[in-house]
C-alpha cells in the first residue's frame, strides 16, 4: 500500500515538474517595445473621413440596385480631398467602380506592397434608422466619434490609407518599393471587383511582397482571459459554402396527412445537422493564436496554454462558449433559410432550406458536403452546394515571414499596449481573391474594437473614435515607411 501511494506521489510530482517546465519554457513571441516615432495627424483628417461616410455606396448582388451616382460622388470627393495622391499616383478604374492606384517605387527589383480596402458598405436595416445616435449617412462628428455606416467597415481604413499617402507625399517621401492601393466596390457581396483587380495585377506579373486588408483589429475584451488589448492579425480566413436542402413529396389535403410532411422531413434534417456539428479542435491559425497569447497570460493561463496536450479539451471548451470562439474552433453550421408550404390546409409538395457553413482551414466544401449527407442520413433530402458564392478556406500566411515581423514591429509602434497575435478571420474579406499573387496576406487595422463595436459593424451606430482614427492613419503611414522607406 505504502509502495503504491509512493508511486502515485512521485507521478504527481513528475507531472507537476513537467507542467511547470513547459510553462517556463513558453517564451514570449512579442518584439521588444521600441520608441514610437511621432507622427502628427492633420486635425482635419476626421472631417475628411466624415465626408466620405456621407455617400451611400451600398453594394448589391449584381448591378441592379447600385446607385452609381453615390460611387461617382465618393470618387470625385476623394480626388478633391486628396489632391497630392491623385496628382502623383496613377489611378485606374477596373470593371466598374473598383479602384487601383499605383505609386511607383525607385527600386524596380523590389516586390511591391499592396494595401486593400473597400468602398462599398452594407445597407442600414429598415426600421433601425431611428436607433442611430447620428444618422448613418450624415457624415457627422460628435462626442469624440466619427459616426456612420462604413466608419469601421471599411471606409475608415480606405480613407486612412489615402490620408497616410497624402501625408507622406507632403513630406517628400519617395517609396523604394512600388505601393499599390486596391479599393473594391463590392466586397460586401462577394468581391467580384477584387477578383478582377487581382486578375489584372496577375496579368501584369505583379507579385506583392505582402498585402494588408481589413479583418483584424486591436481588440479589447473580445478574447476571454486576455487582459491586454490584442492586435489580431488575420493570417487566414474561413471558406464559405451554402448548402441547399430540398424535399419533394406528393402533396395533398392536410386532413389525411402521412406520418411526415415535407416540412417535417426537412425540420428533422436541420435538427440532425444542428445536433451533429463539425468537430471542434485547436489547430491551424487558432493554435498559433494561443501560442502567441499564452506567454502573455498570468501564470495559471500560461500553464494551461503551454500544456495543451493535457488541457486542450478544457481550453477548447472555454473558448467555444462564445459564438466567436466556437467559430474559431470548427466549421460552423448556420441554417439561414427555411421555406415550405403555401396554405394552412395544403400538404406542401416541396420544402427547401439553406444552411450556411464557414469552413475552417483544413476542411473543404467537399468535407462539408460529406458531413451533411452523413449527418442527415435521409435519401428523401436532396443535398446540393450553391456554387455561386462558394469559396474554399484561404491559405494560411506564414508568421515567420519577414513581412509578418515588419507588421508586428509597426503594430508595436502604433499600439504599444497591445499583444500581437495571429488569428483566423471568421468572415470573408477581399484578400482571399489575391491568394494567387502573394503568400503573405495579412488582415489588420489599427481600429480599436470591443465586443460592443463588433455589433456596430453591419449593425447600428457604427463609429470610430477620432483619436483612434489617428492611430489607423499612423499605422498605414508607418507601414509604408517601414516597408518601402
Ligand atoms: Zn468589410
Amino acid at each position: 500500500m505504502k509502495k503504491v501511494s509512493l508511486a502515485v506521489a512521485s507521478l504527481v510530482i513528475l507531472l507537476a515538474v513537467l507542467l511547470v517546465a513547459k510553462t517556463l519554457a513558453y517564451r514570449s513571441k512579442q518584439l521588444p517595445a521600441e520608441a514610437a516615432p511621432s507622427v502628427p495627424i492633420d486635425t482635419a483628417a476626421a472631417a475628411r473621413l466624415a465626408g466620405a461616410l456621407a455617400f451611400r455606396t451600398i453594394s448589391f448582388q449584381g448591378t441592379a440596385g447600385v446607385d452609381t451616382t453615390q460611387f461617382h460622388g465618393l470618387q470625385t470627393y476623394l480626388e478633391r480631398a486628396f489632391p497630392a495622391v491623385h496628382a502623383r499616383l496613377a489611378r485606374e478604374r477596373v470593371a466598374g467602380f473598383n479602384l487601383l492606384y499605383r505609386w511607383p517605387g525607385g527600386d524596380t527589383t523590389l516586390q511591391p506592397v499592396l494595401l486593400l480596402a473597400h468602398q462599398d458598405v452594407v445597407p442600414v436595416e429598415p426600421g433601425t434608422e431611428d436607433r442611430w445616435t447620428e444618422p448613418p449617412f450624415g457624415g457627422r462628428i460628435s462626442a469624440g466619434y466619427v459616426w456612420g455606416r462604413g466608419a469601421l467597415d471599411d471606409k475608415g481604413n480606405l480613407v486612412a490609407i489615402l490620408e497616410a499617402v497624402e501625408a507622406l507625399l507632403g513630406q517628400g517621401f519617395q517609396p523604394r518599393r512600388t505601393v499599390y492601393l486596391a479599393f473594391g466596390a463590392d466586397e460586401e457581396v462577394g468581391g467580384a471587383g477584387a477578383r478582377q483587380i487581382a486578375a489584372l495585377l496577375g496579368s501584369r506579373n505583379v507579385r506583392p511582397e505582402f498585402l494588408v486588408d481589413e479583418g483584424g483589429a486591436v481588440a479589447e475584451g473580445v478574447v476571454p482571459g486576455a487582459r491586454t488589448p490584442l492586435a489580431l492579425v488575420g493570417i487566414a480566413e474561413k471558406g464559405y459554402v451554402s448548402v441547399e436542402l430540398t424535399v419533394h413529396v406528393p402533396g395533398g389535403h392536410s386532413s389525411m396527412p402521412p406520418p411526415e410532411t415535407a416540412v417535417g422531413i426537412l425540420s428533422a434534417a436541420i435538427d440532425r445537422l444542428q445536433g451533429h456539428q463539425m468537430p471542434a479542435a485547436i489547430r491551424g491559425p487558432t493554435a498559433q493564436m494561443l501560442d502567441y497569447l499564452g506567454p502573455e497570460l498570468p501564470f495559471s493561463g500560461r500553464l494551461a496554454l503551454a500544456n495543451r496536450w493535457l488541457f486542450g479539451g478544457l481550453i477548447a471548451g472555454r473558448l467555444g462558449r462564445t459564438p466567436l470562439g466556437n467559430a474559431m474552433l470548427r466549421t460552423s453550421t448556420a441554417p439561414t433559410i427555411f421555406q415550405g408550404g403555401v396554405k394552412d390546409n395544403v400538404l406542401p409538395s416541396t420544402a427547401r432550406a439553406v444552411v450556411n457553413f464557414r469552413i475552417l482551414p483544413g476542411d473543404s466544401s467537399a468535407t462539408v458536403l460529406r458531413h451533411v449527407r452523413r449527418a442527415i442520413a435521409d435519401p428523401r433530402v436532396e443535398v446540393r452546394a450553391q456554387e455561386a458564392a462558394l469559396s474554399e478556406p484561404s491559405p494560411v500566411s506564414d508568421v515567420k515571414s519577414p513581412s509578418f515581423q515588419l507588421l508586428q514591429r509597426t503594430i508595436r509602434e502604433v499600439a504599444p499596449d497591445a499583444v500581437v497575435v495571429p488569428w483566423l478571420v471568421v468572415g470573408g474579406t477581399d484578400a482571399r481573391h489575391y491568394a494567387a499573387l502573394t503568400r503573405d496576406s495579412y488582415r489588420f487595422s489599427a481600429a480599436r474594437v470591443g465586443l460592443r463595436d463588433l455589433e456596430r459593424i453591419h449593425g447600428t451606430n457604427e463609429r470610430v473614435a477620432v483619436a483612434n482614427y489617428g492611430d489607423m492613419i499612423r499605422f498605414y503611414l508607418l507601414l509604408i515607411r517601414n516597408s518601402a522607406g
